[in-house]
């Protein structure tokens, strides 16, 4: 029996199955479909216009590894004319943040491109480590995510870009889009398939991988021998997301369409004009000038609760009461500053061994 090639160019053997559509196929084809795949959501979308500078927000993770690999990759072979940059915030997370970022400077020094570092303690006065010694484990994630945000957005004004790009991947989109079902957050669950978000005073926010599977985004970096670190947070992440994360994973082991199928699902919901009305309109925080739907932003909310000793004041309806009636917010208090610019830096591991034969391939 003649030996089997690949699905897709029929010349050479395939080394992989393909977790998006179980094709087997050859390295070079695989890199090659992968690659045009996100190069024809970015056109399809219209994301970028020639002389658009660009950050990417790097975690040191695979997703934004991967992505900074392929935005430098198809910026060259396209000619998007992009000026692309990296763009990291340190949370300030002992052993697991400090050691990711040295694998983004060493992604720095790869791929040739501007790196911006903007820390927690920098913007916020308070480290994450700082802020679980306070508020322990429960809401951690709640101060990290809302203090994430508004620091992307901060670095990205301070090195002037346009846009920022982040990894989310189709199995994040998938899982964003059922954990907004399970909490009847209609709003959310009409936003959260959008490639693209802007707000009228915010950096453009896009997600390039909306349709790119994470098995092959772990391939790509695996087979391109790309640079990046694998560790977990250790402060524990969101217990219900792993819920719905591993849901989508059984799903996906049952039917691997099952991804791409719930992220078009979400597309294809139509918010009710009362929802829309009922969302609360944009304006600046008072505070800080960060764009909020209240006086104050979320993180000024959450830092003046972490300056006054009252961790919940920006998280229950108990602890917004509670800051209420503690009276006016004291003069001294530490406030979010204005931008200043920061600089680059450099090392890490990479991985070996092909982990999917051919027989036993990640779709199963
Ligand atoms: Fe921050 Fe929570 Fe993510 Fe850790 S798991 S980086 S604390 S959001
Ligand atoms: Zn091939
Ligand atoms: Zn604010």
């Amino acid at each position: 029996m003649p030996p089997k090639l690949c699905a897709l160019c029929n010349t050479s053997r395939p080394i992989l199955k393909r977790p998006k559509t179980g094709q087997q196929i050859c390295k070079s084809c695989f890199f090659l479909v992968f690659e045009t795949e996100v190069h024809n959501t970015i056109t399809e979308s219209q994301l970028f216009q020639s002389g658009d500078r660009v950050a990417i927000g790097a975690s040191g993770g695979k997703d934004s590894t991967v992505l900074a690999h392929i935005m430098k990759t198809l910026n060259d072979r396209y000619n998007y004319g992009l000026d692309l940059f990296l763009l990291s915030i340190d949370e300030g997370i002992t052993g697991y943040r400090d050691d990711s970022l040295e694998t983004v400077k060493q992604n720095q020094k790869e791929y040739n491109l501007p790196l911006k570092i903007l820390s927690y303690s920098e913007l916020y006065g308070w480290t994450m480590d700082d802020i679980v010694a306070q508020v322990g484990r429960k809401n951690n994630c709640t101060f990290c995510g809302v203090f994430r945000r508004q620091a992307l957005d901060r670095g990205a004004a301070m090195l002037g870009v346009d846009h920022i790009v982040t990894g989310h991947n189709a199995d994040d989109v998938a899982e964003t889009v059922l954990m907004n079902i399970m909490r009847g957050d209609i709003a959310r669950l009409g936003r959260c398939t959008a490639i693209c978000t802007q707000g009228e005073d915010t950096i453009k926010r896009s997600k390039p991988f909306k349709y790119t599977y994470e098995k092959e985004i772990v391939m790509y970096a695996y087979f391109k021998k790309l640079t990046y670190f694998s560790t977990e947070c250790i402060y524990s992440p969101d217990a219900y997301r792993g819920h719905a994360r591993t849901f989508l994973k059984d799903l996906e082991a049952a039917r691997p369409s099952a991804i791409i199928d719930i992220i078009h699902s979400g597309e294809a919901f139509e918010i009710r004009d009362e929802v829309k009305r009922g969302q609360k309109l944009q304006q600046t925080c008072k505070r800080c000038g960060y764009m909020s739907s209240n006086d104050l932003c979320k993180a000024c909310t959450l830092l003046e609760g972490l300056e006054r000793g009252m961790a919940n004041a920006g998280i229950t309806d108990k602890g917004v009461k509670q800051l209420n009636a503690a009276g006016p917010t004291p003069d001294n208090l530490r406030t979010i500053p204005f931008f200043q610019m920061n600089t680059v830096g450099n090392s890490g591991p990479s991985p070996s061994p092909n982990p999917w034969p051919l027989d036993s391939g990640p779709s199963g």
